[in-house]
C-alpha cells in the first residue's frame, strides 16, 4: 500500500478523527458536535452544530494576513481587458453586491439565479450570495433560453444577475435579451433582475424590474454587510449537472463540509500553499469552476485567474503565456481544451517560461493516453488526471500529489481520493469485483464532505436516482463503467448506458476511443454501439483528423479505416473492432464538453436524437448521419 493509498484507508477506518483534523483547516464561527450525522443514509450531515459561512472562509479570513496580495486576476482575450482584486478589493466589491442584493429583499434561503459570462462580478455575486445564506444557482451563459427557463422554473430565484452580453471567440451573445426571453417562457418570473452592462450589446431595461448593477453599486460603495453564520448543512448552491444522459438535476451542495473538502483538496489534490496562483481554465457554470475557479483557490489563500476567452485566441499559445506571465503554480484543464490545442502550433508549448508551474490537473471526461502523452511531453510537467462529477463537488479519483508523489499511470486518474469509498460493483450481483474486472464504479455512503445532499426539492429522486440501481445495496452509483489494475489504480471506460454488447462480449467505448486516438492522424473519437442483427451490437467509430485537409485526399479515409481497424485489431482484439470507421470535422458535445453518445447512437440508429438542447453545435449530429 502507498501512502495516498494508506492515507485513503484512513480516511474511512478511522473517519471521525480523519474529518476532524481535516476541519481545522476551515474557520468555524461555532464549533460543530458531531462529526457526522449518518441516521438517515443515504443523506449525511457533516460537522453538525458548527457554523461557518464559505465566503467568510474565501475572502474575510485572508484580510489579516493577505490584504494585498491579488485574489482575483481577471483577463479577458474578449474584451482585451484585465483587472486584478486584491483581497481587500475583493471584500468590499463582495460586501457591495450582497448589499445590493439585501436591498432587494434576498436574505438566507432565498434563490438567486447568475446568467453570467466569464467576468468579476460574476464571481462578487457568487461570494455575495454565500455571504448573506442565499442559495447561488449559476447558469452555464453557453445555455440559451429554454435551458435557462427550466432553470428558473426549478430553482424559483427572487433576484437574477445577468449582464448585457456574452463573447465566446469574438462571437457576441446577448445574454440579457435571452433571459428576457427565458423569463416569459418561465412559470416563476423574478422579482427584480440585476444587470451589468458591458457595453457590448444593447438592450430594453424592464421598467421596475430591471437593475443597473453600476448604480447600484455606487449606492454601495462601502457597505459592510455582516456574514450570516450557517449551519454546516445549510445549502449553499444548487448546481445542475451537464445533462450528457439526460434532463439536468440540480445538485444541492451543503456549506460546511464543501468549505472542509475544498480547503483540504487543494493541499492534498492540488499540492498548493497560500501565495501560490492557480488558472483554472473552466467555466463558472460548471462545477469545476465552481469549486477551483471561485471557492477552492479563495478558500486556499490563492490567487485564482478568471480567463474568459478560448484557448486558442489569438493564437493557441494563450493559456501558456498566461502561466508565463502569472507565474502560474497550478493549472487546471479539460481533455477537450487540449484536443483542439492538438490541432495547433506544437511549437507553441514550448514557447513560454513555464518554470512555475507544478503540474496539469485535468477532468471532465476521459483523458486518453496520445492527448495525456502529446501534453506532458509538450509541457514536461506531470499531467493528473481526476475523476469526479457534479455531485461529487470535488474528486473522486486522482493523483494526490499534495500526500505523496507516487507515478501516475496514462490513462488511469490514479486512486480513490479520501472519503470516497470506492468500489467496482458487478451490476447483475452487486458483488464487489476484483482487480481487472469491469463493472460500475459505485461509493459506500456516507458520501464525503462536499458532495450533494439531495436533489434541490426531491429528496425521492435522489435516493432513486442514485441508490437504488445496485441490486441489494444501497450504494451510490456513478453510472460510469471501470476497473482497478492489480496496483489499484483506477480506469474509467465509459458511461454504463455507453456499454457496448457485441456478441456477449461487454466493451466499455472509451476502450476503443483510446484505441484509435494512437491513430497519429486522428485527433480524437467518439465510438457507440449500434444495433445489429447478428451481433446484437456492433461498434461504430467517428474520428476527427488532426489535418481535416486529409477528408478531401482521394481515397485517403478508406485507407485511415481499414489502418484504425488493424490499430484496434491489434490492441483490442478483433471483437472490438469498430464495424464501420467514419471521419467529421468535429463531435456532437455539451457545452461542457463531453460527447453526447447517446445522441450519436439514435441518429445512426434513424431514430429522434430527443433533446438537444444541451449541444454544442447542433451541424456535428448532421455531419455523423451524412457520414454514414
Ligand atoms: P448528466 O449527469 O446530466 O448526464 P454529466 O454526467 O456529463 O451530465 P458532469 O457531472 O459534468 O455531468 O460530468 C461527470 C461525468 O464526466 C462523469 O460521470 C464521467 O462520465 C465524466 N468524467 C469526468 N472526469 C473524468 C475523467 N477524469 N475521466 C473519465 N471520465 C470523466
Ligand atoms: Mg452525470
Amino acid at each position: 500500500m502507498n501512502a495516498v493509498q494508506a492515507f485513503h484507508r484512513r480516511s474511512i477506518h478511522d473517519r471521525d478523527q480523519f474529518w476532524r483534523e481535516e476541519s481545522a483547516q476551515v474557520h468555524w464561527e461555532t464549533p460543530f458536535s458531531q462529526i457526522l450525522d449518518e441516521s438517515k443514509l443515504p443523506f449525511a450531515k457533516w460537522f453538525v452544530g458548527g457554523k461557518t459561512n464559505l465566503c467568510f472562509n474565501a475572502v474575510d479570513r485572508w484580510l489579516d494576513s493577505r490584504a494585498d496580495q491579488p485574489a482575483l486576476i481577471w483577463v479577458s482575450t474578449e474584451v482585451n481587458q484585465e483587472q486584478t482584486y486584491t483581497y481587500r478589493q475583493l471584500y468590499q466589491e463582495v460586501n457591495a453586491v450582497a448589499a445590493m442584493l439585501r436591498a432587494q429583499g434576498v436574505g438566507q434561503g432565498d434563490r438567486v439565479l447568475i446568467y453570467m459570462p466569464m467576468i468579476p462580478a460574476a464571481v462578487f455575486a457568487m461570494l455575495a450570495c454565500v455571504r448573506i445564506g442565499a442559495i447561488h444557482s449559476v447558469v452555464f451563459g453557453g445555455f440559451a433560453s429554454v435551458n435557462l427557463a427550466q432553470r428558473i422554473d426549478d430553482a424559483a430565484p427572487k433576484v437574477i444577475v445577468c449582464a448585457d452580453a456574452g463573447s465566446r471567440g469574438g462571437k457576441v451573445t446577448p445574454y440579457k435579451n435571452l433571459l428576457d426571453k427565458a423569463i416569459s417562457l418561465s412559470e416563476h418570473p423574478p422579482e427584480k433582475v440585476i444587470v451589468v452592462d458591458r457595453g457590448l450589446f444593447a438592450f430594453e431595461p424592464v421598467v421596475g424590474r430591471d437593475l443597473d448593477y453600476a448604480t447600484l453599486r455606487t449606492q454601495f460603495n462601502d457597505a459592510i454587510v455582516p456574514v450570516t453564520w450557517l449551519e454546516s448543512s445549510a445549502p449553499s448552491y444548487v448546481l445542475y449537472t451537464s445533462g450528457t444522459t439526460g434532463k439536468p438535476k440540480g445538485v444541492q451542495r451543503d456549506t460546511g463540509g464543501y468549505a472542509v473538502a475544498l480547503a483540504s483538496s487543494m493541499q492534498r489534490i492540488f499540492n498548493g500553499k497560500p501565495g501560490d496562483t492557480f488558472l483554472c481554465t473552466s467555466d463558472i457554470g460548471w462545477v469545476v469552476g465552481h469549486s477551483y475557479i471561485v471557492y477552492g483557490p479563495l478558500i486556499g489563500g490563492q490567487t485564482t485567474i478568471l480567463y474568459e476567452g478560448t484557448p486558442v485566441r489569438p493564437d493557441g499559445g494563450i493559456l501558456w503565456s498566461l502561466v508565463e506571465r502569472f507565474k502560474v503554480n497550478t493549472m487546471f484543464s479539460a481533455p477537450t481544451a487540449i484536443r483542439v490545442l492538438k490541432k495547433q502550433d506544437e511549437t507553441l508549448l514550448k514557447k513560454y517560461d513555464l518554470s512555475s508551474l507544478r503540474a496539469l490537473y485535468m477532468a471532465g471526461e476521459p483523458l486518453d493516453e496520445p492527448t495525456a502523452k502529446w501534453i506532458a511531453e509538450g509541457l514536461g510537467k506531470p499531467i493528473i488526471d481526476n475523476y469526479w462529477q457534479t455531485e461529487t463537488g470535488w474528486p473522486i479519483l486522482a493523483g494526490q500529489p499534495g500526500i505523496a508523489n507516487v507515478p501516475t499511470k496514462f490513462g488511469s486518474p490514479s486512486f480513490p481520493v479520501y472519503g470516497f469509498d470506492v468500489r467496482v460493483i458487478d451490476e447483475q450481483t452487486g458483488q464487489d469485483l476484483g482487480p481487472n474486472q469491469k463493472g460500475v464504479l459505485a461509493i459506500v455512503p456516507p458520501l464525503p464532505p462536499g458532495a450533494m445532499t439531495t436533489i434541490w426539492g426531491d429528496d425521492a429522486r435522489f435516493v432513486d436516482t442514485y441508490f437504488s440501481t445496485i441490486p441489494g445495496r444501497q450504494v451510490y452509483s456513478t453510472f460510469d463503467w471501470g476497473l482497478f489494475d492489480e496496483d489499484r489504480y483506477f480506469f474509467i471506460l465509459g458511461r454504463t448506458d455507453d456499454v457496448i454488447n457485441v456478441a456477449g462480449h461487454r466493451l466499455g467505448t472509451r476502450e476503443i476511443e483510446e484505441s484509435i486516438n494512437c491513430h497519429a492522424a486522428v485527433a480524437e473519437s467518439a465510438v457507440v454501439g449500434i444495433a445489429d442483427q447478428l451481433k446484437g451490437q456492433v461498434a461504430v467509430g467517428f474520428a476527427v483528423l488532426k489535418d481535416p485537409g486529409l477528408l478531401d485526399v482521394a481515397g485517403a479515409t478508406q485507407r485511415l479505416e481499414s489502418e484504425i481497424m488493424k490499430l484496434v485489431d491489434e490492441q483490442l482484439g478483433a471483437i472490438a473492432r469498430p464495424a464501420r470507421v467514419r471521419f467529421v470535422t468535429t463531435l456532437p458535445k455539451t457545452r461542457s464538453g463531453k460527447v453526447l453518445r447517446r445522441a450519436i447512437v439514435a441518429v445512426c440508429e434513424g431514430r429522434d436524437p430527443g433533446d438537444l438542447t444541451t449541444i454544442e453545435d447542433p451541424t456535428a449530429l448532421e455531419q455523423i448521419k451524412d457520414s454514414l
